[in-house]
């Protein structure tokens, strides 16, 4: 083969230009790598996934007439990483030039381009031609200086692609962000109402076997068909679902959690309304515009969906996604270091077992070991949340965020868990940070009333732990976060209290971080 062309796991976008042709001289290589598995505790369900999506990927490309290599860990296991397998099959199949896309990930970034600077054939690094914003376009919204927020960005990319945008030029709807009619809690006449969520039997049989004869380690629970999509078609059929099933509430119940709708014969509470696309987006096998573009032809078909939900649903890919991979290239390396509030409690242990009398977390937590999954609330307001006010040291934060989820890979895990929801970055992903006591999430969900500790109390015996955490935090940063308009007047409210009672709520919260690992 006069061409090797290398295709990394997250990178499963059959229609790249690379496959426009078949050409007899490249070689595609699709391989399970070792310094994969160890880079972090992955979630079972996460590696399940990515090394049958790359199966398939494979299978589908030597469908259609392409020379694909799929190494499996069995062939793999031997290299010492990823370049010296790449220098080894140059060398097996006489290559002239090695081909690699851009990988999303800066750590595979600077080992592919030293592995090019070292070798002696000719090197292309292509486009991934997945994102909305190609990579070398990524310095024209973003810099190190001044990052910018998500809503200015956001509103570029509507009009830059048109989307719901009217002729005029006019957001659709009269407005750019209905945030504010998003906001319901789920009534149990609702909960009622949830749709049962579309999940795929995959067989992982052999992907298990093969995991423990490398003795790979892993986190959480492998059920016995893998859940997730794996194909194109798969991964379109549950777009389908959600723009039918879910999306005409997507907006309006999307900050809301219930622990209410599990039974024995169907379990409906994890995902909610949620589109469950993570995996399917953050592997490539779909691409954002085409989900985009799909889920608006639903919303012109169907009256049920009002610009309230597609809007929601359309910031989150287009705003969100898009927003944190740029801040996430404008601040590597730099950014994976950064600890603003200086945070250094260690992770409980029992963020690896769910075993907290905190119903929302113990629920959030268990949740995420038996699905890999959790909606954006749960990781912002429940863990995310616990660990912004208990100061967990954001690195321990970032490893267990990067191991659990079936949808993590570092450029959208860190800037949402470091920079959103730890505020380690300073403020350059958030103008505040997203720090709540019970009080939120007692709003927003069910969990309190099942819970041992009591939501309105602050100090007492079974008092919410949140409430006291909350306002050691608040008044440890407080000269960090006084003057930020969108969260000053708090501290009006702490300073009208009795001295004796913030003395009790600060005591109660250092006892509580003493006993951290009780909770
Ligand atoms: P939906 O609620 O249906 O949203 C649709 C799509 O919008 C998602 O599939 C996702 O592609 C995109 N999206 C929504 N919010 C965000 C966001 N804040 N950033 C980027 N994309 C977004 N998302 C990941 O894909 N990988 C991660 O590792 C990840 N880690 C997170 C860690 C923390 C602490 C927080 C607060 C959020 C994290 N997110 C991450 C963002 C978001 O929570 C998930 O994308 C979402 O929960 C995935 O579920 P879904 O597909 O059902 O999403
Ligand atoms: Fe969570 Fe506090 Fe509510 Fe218990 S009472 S579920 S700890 S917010």
């Amino acid at each position: 083969y006069r061409c090797l062309r290398l295709i990394l796991g997250d990178q499963l976008n059959l229609s790249h230009s690379w496959f426009n042709q078949v050409d007899d001289d490249t070689l595609y290589v699709i391989a399970e790598l070792p310094q994969e598995m160890d880079y972090a505790s992955h979630h079972i369900q996460k590696i399940q996934a990515f090394f049958l999506a790359m199966a398939n990927t494979a299978d589908a490309l030597s469908a259609s007439g392409h020379s694909v290599l799929h190494l499996t860990l069995d062939d793999t296991s031997c290299y010492a990483n990823l370049p010296d397998l790449i220098q080894h099959l140059i060398v097996r199949f006489d290559c002239q030039r090695f081909e690699y896309q851009q990988p999303d990930e800066f750590r595979l970034h600077q080992q592919l381009a030293l592995l090019c600077q070292q070798l002696a054939i000719e090197t292309v690094c292509a486009d991934t031609e997945h994102f909305i914003v190609p990579h070398d376009q990524i310095s024209l919204y973003f810099c190190q200086e001044k990052s910018g927020r998500l809503e200015t960005f956001y509103r570029k990319l509507r009009k830059k692609h048109a989307i719901l945008m009217t002729e005029e030029g006019q957001p659709e709807g009269g407005k750019w962000n209905f945030d504010k009619a998003n906001r319901d809690k789920l009534k149990p006449s609702d909960i009622a109402e949830l749709p049962e969520p579309l999940i795929f039997d995959n067989d992982i049989a052999e992907i298990n076997l093969r995991l423990q004869r490398h003795q790979v380690k892993s986190i959480g629970i492998s059920r016995d068909k893998l859940i997730w999509p794996v194909t194109r078609a798969q991964s379109l059929q549950l777009l389908d679902f959600f723009c039918t099933h879910c999306l005409p509430n997507f907006g309006r119940f999307q900050d809301a959690m219930t622990c209410q709708a599990d039974d024995l014969l169907c379990n409906k509470q994890w995902s909610l309304y949620h589109s469950r696309l993570s995996f399917a987006l953050n592997s490539k096998i779909l691409n954002p515009l085409e989900v985009i573009e799909c889920a608006i032809a639903h919303y012109r078909a169907n009256e049920a969906i009002n610009i309230a939900q597609i809007e929601g649903f359309v910031r989150q890919i287009l705003g969100w996604r898009e927003f944190v991979r740029g801040i996430y290239w404008t601040h590597m390396p730099g950014y994976a270091a950064q600890n603003h509030l200086n945070a250094r409690q260690a992770l409980p242990s029992w963020f690896w077992s769910g075993k907290t009398r905190m119903n929302c977390l113990h629920h959030a937590i268990t949740q995420s070991l038996e699905y890999g999954y959790a909606h954006h609330i749960q990781r912002l307001m429940v863990t995310g949340n616990f660990c912004l006010i208990a100061g967990i040291d954001p690195a321990e934060v970032d490893a267990w965020y990067l191991g659990i989820y079936v949808d993590a890979i570092e450029w959208v895990e860190m800037p949402n868990t470091r920079g959103m929801s730890q505020y380690a970055d300073g403020g350059i992903v958030g103008s505040k940070a997203y720090a709540a006591s019970g009080n939120y999430i007692n709003k927003m969900s069910d969990y309190c009333q099942h819970c041992h500790y009591q939501v309105k109390e602050k100090t007492t015996e079974n008092a919410c732990p949140l409430n006291s955490l909350y306002w050691h935090f608040m008044t440890h940063h407080r000269e960090q976060f006084e003057r930020n308009p969108r969260v000053g007047m708090v501290y009006r409210n702490w300073d009208n209290q009795p001295d004796e009672n913030q003395q009790a709520v600060l005591q109660r919260a250092k006892q509580l971080l003493i006993d951290i690992e009780l909770l």
